[in-house]
């Protein structure tokens, strides 16, 4: 989980740099980095939010007019300083690069890429491994006469090479601004566009919000390149049918950008209305909506204009704690649950709740909602959930790498109410959820794994299960359990 970005203008970028990781925050939270290029390299990069790694002194130093940033949850490595991203190489060229992604051949790249290749690696970050395997691809190329055509190669290179999902921003010394999504598109990524000058974001928010024009998304398999004297270069190297992250519109992603042709705004409202049929079709006849802040409240006032009730805000949200979902450790999540969520007592005192939740992951939040809610007096609790029951890991990027931490995991819709204890649990179908995130946009298909367990990668059993491995032993050596 990973937010990123990226800029080539005619001014000094680290400012819009930095804004633009504060908009991309909660895509993670565990570390923020800046490099910028004038004459040199200008790296800042650290554990923690951007506004804890960055401050007046360290920006000032990070000159130049080329740039990019990323903001970090780690899926692979144990997520220490060393593993912040973003990384350069200085052979064959000056490049700077970070992701958004999950490699999943990882281990087999890093054996190649020091065994085969002489390229050492100074972290356990994948996108380390997707930089050397580029630079190790440039190598062979004649690059005093450089070329667009190069870069197309060295992604090209890529492609064959690195398996997952990855969304990448770099930039090469001297030469300019490049950006590529991975060839089925799993992790978004977008361009925008203002006097010239280029940005590349993984949301569409962090482009506008900067004050740029989003021109349009990066397609599945393209490469953009944008020259120090800023003219614009784009190929789509590989097409395969896209399969981006659904779990972006369900929760992920900022309402207010829009990905893939999809707002996400719009794509909550209507996930609302199919929940909302649901619960019509099961005779649910609460006396309140209410929202789980934030990501549930689009689809909450879909849900109560369906069934005719009034939507109201019953759970307060502190934001000064972070998202507990992305919180490394499961005794830190139970503790933040109830640290971060307060209840409206005459909202909630007497009235039949239907809670509206964008997903039940470990389902602790959603048991520490009913708690919350039983203790406000609430006369019966159900909960609606806009997506179906999780029960596959995630191998691209999203932290839910191991299926033990699903409650959804072997457990029935009626097991799982009783241990959120709601008196009602609704779940979205598949069907549902994937045709309200679609709209009327053109894609054809989403991946759906974790839901599902059909990877559009198409990695074995037997690779999930090592992943799954390798995950399990790096959190146990983080919370020093050998
Ligand atoms: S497995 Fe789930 S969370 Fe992971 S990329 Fe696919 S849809 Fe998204």
């Amino acid at each position: 989980m990973c937010g990123v970005i990226g800029i080539l203008a005619d001014y000094e970028v680290v400012h819009d740099l930095y804004v633009g990781l504060i908009t991309l925050q909660h895509r993670g939270q565990t570390s923020a980095g800046i490099v910028t290029y004038d004459t040199t390299f200008h790296l800042k990069k650290g554990n923690g939010l951007a506004s804890v790694v960055f401050n007046e002194k360290n920006l000032s130093r990070l000159r130049g007019k080329i740039g990019i940033g990323q903001v970090r949850y780690p899926t692979i490595g144990l997520g220490g300083e060393e593993d912040a991203q973003p990384f350069m190489v200085n052979v064959p060229l000056g490049i700077a690069m970070a992701h958004n992604g999950n490699v999943t051949n990882y281990w087999e790249l890093r054996e190649e890429l020091t065994t085969k290749c002489f390229r050492h690696l100074i972290s356990y970050s994948d996108v380390e491994v997707i930089l050397n395997v580029f630079a190790d691809e440039l190598t062979i190329l004649p690059l005093h006469n450089f070329s667009f055509e190069m870069i197309v190669k060295a992604t090209q290179g890529v492609f064959n090479r690195v398996e997952g999902s990855y969304s990448v921003v770099g930039f090469i010394a001297q030469q300019g601004l490049f950006a590529f999504r991975d060839p089925l598109g799993i992790k978004p990524l977008c361009l925008g566009e203002n006097k010239n000058n280029y940005i590349v974001a993984s949301e569409s928010a962090a482009i506008e919000h900067l004050g740029y024009k989003f021109v349009r998304d990066i397609l599945p398999g393209e490469i953009v390149f944008i020259d120090n004297k800023r003219r614009f270069y784009s190929k789509v190297i590989e097409t395969q049918m896209a399969t981006p992250c659904i779990f972006e519109w369900v929760y992920f992603a900022r309402p207010d950008s829009i990905l893939d042709g999809i707002e996400v705004y719009s794509a909550r409202e209507r996930l609302g209305e199919k929940l909302g049929l649901a619960c019509l079709k099961a005779n649910l006849k609460p006396d309140v909506v209410i929202p789980v802040p934030d990501s549930g409240r689009g689809a909450a006032q879909a849900v109560a204009r369906i069934l005719g009730v009034p939507q109201k805000e019953g759970l307060i949200k502190n934001y000064y704690i972070g998202r507990t979902f992305i919180m490394p450790k499961q005794s830190q999540r139970k503790n933040l649950v109830t640290l971060k969520l307060n209840v409206v007592k005459s909202v909630i005192a007497g009235k039949k709740v239907l809670v509206v939740d964008d997903s039940i992951v470990r389902g602790t939040t959603a048991q520490q909602i009913v708690g919350l809610l039983r203790k406000a007096e609430a006369s019966k609790v159900y909960y609606g959930v806009t997506c179906p029951p999780i029960k596959y890991p995630c191998v691209y990027g999203i932290d839910m790498m191991t299926r033990g931490e699903f409650v959804a995991r072997n457990r029935s819709i009626e097991t799982i109410r009783r241990k959120i204890g709601a008196d009602i649990l609704i779940y979205q179908t598949l069907e549902d959820m994937c045709e309200a995130v679609k709209g009327d946009a053109k894609i054809k298909k989403f991946c759906t794994a974790c839901y599902t367990g059909t990877y559009p990668t198409g990695i074995s059993k037997k690779e999930i299960l090592k992943l799954e491995k390798e995950r399990l032993k790096a959190l146990n050596r983080k919370r020093g359990i050998s």
